[in-house]
């Protein structure tokens, strides 16, 4: 322990009082730690600076996964590996959309992740603006030959999404030539939001997009003007054959009962826009400084902590699907595979996702989460509570292991959400620095505890 840390420690204790239990004592320290070497947001940085947006297949991603290694090898985390996962390989090319009538312009889009992209030299038809897939099957086969735009204002992401990843093949079904989306999101300073999408093999491909919210409403209010809509849309999309990439692995090894396991979790790839600084390399630097504040700190928890960094969350999970397939004989000893995928904001809740478990089993295991409570007191209010918990532990947890999702407030989560702005310069430092130091609390109580949720 450095000269430094001690008198942060002592500080800290003589702040808190007598009366402090252990845990919070020990929340203070990593707090206190967090903020002093932001390490987190110094990792974000250089992620989102130096490697940048980290879609499967890309160069970029790979470059993550050997960076995210040498990081954590330095903190001094030991088994630090990549385990190897054939990934989807799809590539965007160029793409533009124009307006030729009823007034020539040109519209900011970005093509889904998945889709085909047009012929060569691009399509260009007559677009039917609709509200609904309801109202896509009223119209029916009026729409063949033309091009779909689904004009849906977000209520939320669950309700809006599936227009997005639906969208294409329902509007195929019908002879549509391609289909557009407006923008999954509340706001919008003319971002348009990319996603994942979806085939229907009974359909034929047709090449997807989204366009912004600026330009959806405006294509509605032309067609309810009984204007003509005219476009021209070009996207050079296209899926090349699976690229090998890897989860990252690292532990902090148990010292009375190694072969238990906390895992800690983000997904280190990205969409190919933006930095994805907040989703996720907000959730993969927090994990990993987590770890690294406890490792820092001398603290030794009884059960092993092990960080995972997904590879694939965006457009095929395989990275989740390869762990559950290759970890299998250790479900038993996962005491709960914790993912933090919701955004840089404060935390506000740990949720815990038991899928196979009796209501019974369920609330005896809350009570259990509950007892953990006293260990990140200090992070101001944080809810323990029954939930879903991360996109790539729910293979696992899908199979019963219990997942647990760190759920941050999302005031703006969804505003650059998959965008070009989902840029460092939108993640608070503070922010970061306060989730590293409560997960850390979190785990670290869960690791040291004779806690089980199964
Ligand atoms: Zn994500």
């Amino acid at each position: 322990m450095n000269p430094t840390r001690c008198l942060l420690c002592c500080l800290t204790v003589a702040t808190l009082g007598a009366q402090s239990s252990p845990e919070a004592l020990r929340a203070e320290t990593l707090r206190t730690e967090a903020f002093r070497t932001h390490g987190a947001y110094e990792d974000l940085a250089w992620l989102c600076d130096r490697i940048g947006h980290r879609l499967s297949g890309s160069p970029q991603l790979d470059q993550a996964i050997v960076w995210a290694q040498a990081r954590l090898k330095a903190a001094g985390l030991v088994n630090v590996h990549a385990e190897p996962v054939m990934v989807p390989h799809w590539v965007r090319g160029q793409e533009s959309a124009e307006l030729l009538l009823p007034a020539p312009h040109r519209l900011n889009i970005l093509g889904l992740g998945g889709s085909v992209g047009t012929p060569v030299g691009g399509l260009t038809a007559d677009v039917q603006v609709v509200g609904s897939f309801d109202e896509l099957d009223r119209l029916g086969e009026a729409v063949k030959g033309k091009i779909v735009l689904f004009d849906v204002p977000f209520k939320g992401y669950g309700h809006t999404v599936v227009y997005r990843h639906d969208g294409a093949a329902k509007a195929a079904k019908y002879g549509a030539v391609a289909a557009l989306v407006r923008s999954v999101g509340p706001v919008s300073l003319d971002t348009p939001h990319t996603g994942a999408m979806d085939y229907d093999p009974a359909f034929p491909k047709i090449p997807t997009a989204a366009v912004t919210i600026e330009a959806s409403t405006q294509m509605r209010r032309m067609q309810q003007r009984g204007e003509r809509i005219r476009m021209q849309l070009e996207m050079g999309a296209k899926t090349l054959p699976d690229a090998p990439s890897a989860n990252v692995v690292a532990e902090i090894r148990g010292i009375e009962r190694p072969e238990e396991i906390v895992i800690l979790s983000g997904h280190l790839d990205s969409w190919d826009v933006g930095q994805g600084a907040q989703d996720d390399g907000a959730g993969t630097v927090i994990a990993m400084e987590a770890a690294r504040l406890i490792q820092s700190l001398g603290l030794r928890p009884r059960r092993t902590i092990r960080v995972v960094l997904w590879t694939n969350e965006e457009n095929g999970l395989r990275g989740g699907k390869a762990y559950r397939d290759a970890h299998r004989a250790e479900f038993k000893n996962i005491v709960a595979a914790v993912e933090t995928d919701s955004g840089s904001e404060r935390i506000k809740a740990f949720s815990l996702d038991l899928r196979k478990a009796t209501p019974e089993a369920k609330a005896a295991a809350l009570i259990s989460l509950q007892r953990l409570a006293t260990a990140i007191e200090p992070f101001g209010p944080i809810d323990l509570r029954l939930g879903g918990s991360g996109a790539d532990v729910s293979p696992m947890v899908g199979e019963g292991v219990p997942g647990i999702g760190v759920g941050h407030a999302a005031t703006h989560y969804f505003d650059i959400h998959h965008t070009h702005a989902d840029t460092l310069d939108k993640i608070a430092k503070d922010d970061l620095a306060h989730n590293a130091a409560a997960l850390a609390a979190f785990a670290f109580a869960l690791a040291q505890s004779d806690v089980r949720f199964q």
